[in-house]
């Protein structure tokens, strides 16, 4: 049920939304005071009743990640937060409007999240090439400062508190947790073999936690309302609380990002946040970021089974399923940022995934030899047939790669590249055989084609 909320972008239309005055009229940084008077579990328990997932990607609960972070700090071993806003997933951009319009509420999600977990210090590392935001976090963390809500005695309290901005050179695979501790470090970002998780040893070797830049950013809210009520707000509560942000790109006729409360599905978010398809007919959607598997529009729920979470959409388009991390993982995808990319009839699925294996290669960080070479096989296969001279065995080559990277490298990248190539393949079989036998000429409707071949 489509909802919209207001609670992390009622600054969004206003010129000096960025600005300490502007936030501290709407109540700006009253939750970070009333966290200095809090215990750590207190907060951590007010975060696990909002049921807030990370809106990273992983979707893991926020609260009981929070609670893996020991619960006494020796001195030796200091607590870090870091934020993750090294937002490079294709098709997502919903962090930079947070940090460009509103940099205040992720400089006081960085006070109790550090109260949270006993830290001292956050770093906020972020795209190098995101000039206005890295300006507008600096700006407001200078004017924290000047008002004495970070430093030795934030609002008066013996527990001092100090964010930095640390701009990373641009790498996908900096955003995989480990990859940006390491490139936060001064070393190569390459992701780390797990275990050590970054509660044991993350930045510096020290138990660290690391939250993507909404997650923290949503957080005086949670506060502001109380976690019970945050929850409550969601069309999926309990198991998914409170609003997000949405994002809708590619063959849409009015691309952007809106707040809704937790529920909405692709139907509404495509065509009354969208404004409904620009050029064609809706052919598939990406939902959340690149490397989610693809969804065709014409796909019904498949969930016969009572017990299954999925039964009360069984027959129903896929288009009709509330976007949440437990539906679309029923649907055979994934959430992942929340922000779909809408493919028209007029686009092809074969250059489309061509586009995004490519990207994939560059962007692997080369340590394993499946995601290393699998890639660059990947992205050979598509040239020859994107140039016309690709064959049927082509196909199965295609599938035989994905299927060897997938569950045999160190980080999720690999699952990254192998998961939307199968998806490809699978939900557009038959565009890629007529690509094929046509040599990439064909102007039969991609609608009218899969139906005739389901037939
Ligand atoms: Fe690097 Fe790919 Fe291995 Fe991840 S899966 S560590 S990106 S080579």
């Amino acid at each position: 049920m489509l909802q919209r909320t207001e609670h992390l972008t009622k600054r969004y239309g206003t010129k000096d939304g960025h600005t300490l005055e502007r936030y501290l009229a709407d109540g700006g940084y009253e939750q970070a005071r009333r966290a200095m008077s809090m215990s750590r579990e207190e907060i951590v328990n007010e975060c696990k009743a909002a049921n807030l997932r990370g809106r990273g990607g992983a979707g893991f609960p926020m609260g009981i990640k929070w609670s893996f972070m020991a619960p006494k700090v020796a001195p030796e071993r200091p607590h870090y937060l870091v934020i993750n806003a090294d937002e490079g997933e294709p098709g997502t951009f919903k962090d930079r409007t947070l940090m460009e319009k509103d940099p205040h509420s992720t400089i006081e999600g960085c006070i109790i999240g550090c109260r949270a977990i006993g830290a001292h210090v956050a770093y906020i590392y972020v795209r190098d090439e995101l000039h206005l935001a890295k300006d507008r976090l600096w700006g407001a963390i200078r004017e924290a400062k000047e008002k004495g809500y970070l430093g030795a005695k934030p609002f008066g309290v013996d527990y001092p508190v100090e964010v930095y901005v640390h701009a990373g050179a641009g790498a996908y695979i900096c955003g995989e947790e480990t990859s940006l501790l390491n490139s936060l470090e001064g070393r190569r970002g390459e992701p780390r073999l797990k275990p050590p998780f970054p509660a044991q040893a993350g930045a510096f070797g020290m138990p660290t936690t690391v939250n993507n830049l909404e997650s923290i950013a949503t957080v005086p809210t949670v506060m502001r309302l109380g976690g019970e009520n945050f929850s409550k707000m969601s069309a999926l509560h309990p198991k998914e609380g409170g609003c997000r942000l949405y994002g809708v790109s590619g063959h849409v006729k009015t691309p952007g990002i809106f707040e809704c409360a937790v529920g909405v599905t692709l139907r509404e978010l495509i065509y009354d946040l969208g404004g409904g398809v620009k050029g064609g007919e809706l052919l598939a959607v990406i939902p959340g970021g690149s490397s989610t598997p693809i969804l065709r529009a014409d796909e019904l729920v498949n969930a016969p089974n009572e017990k299954d979470a999925l039964h009360a959409w069984h027959g129903k388009s896929v288009l009709d399923v509330p976007m949440g991390v437990e539906t679309f993982r029923g649907l055979g995808t994934m959430l992942g940022t929340c922000c779909a990319t809408v493919l028209s009839t007029q686009a092809c699925p074969v250059r489309a995934m061509h586009n995004l294996m490519r990207f994939y290669r560059v962007e692997s960080c080369g340590q394993c030899t499946p995601c290393r070479e699998g890639s660059g096989w990947l992205e050979r296969l598509l040239d020859k047939i994107v140039a016309g001279t690709g064959t049927l065995d082509d196909l199965n080559r295609l599938s035989e790669v994905a299927n060897s990277i997938m569950g045999n490298t160190i980080c999720a990248f690999g699952e990254g590249t192998a998961m939307p190539a199968l998806g490809f393949l699978k939900k557009f079989r038959p565009e890629f055989e007529e690509y094929i036998r046509t040599g990439g000429r064909s102007s039969t409707n991609r609608l009218e084609l899969h139906a005739a071949a389901a037939e």
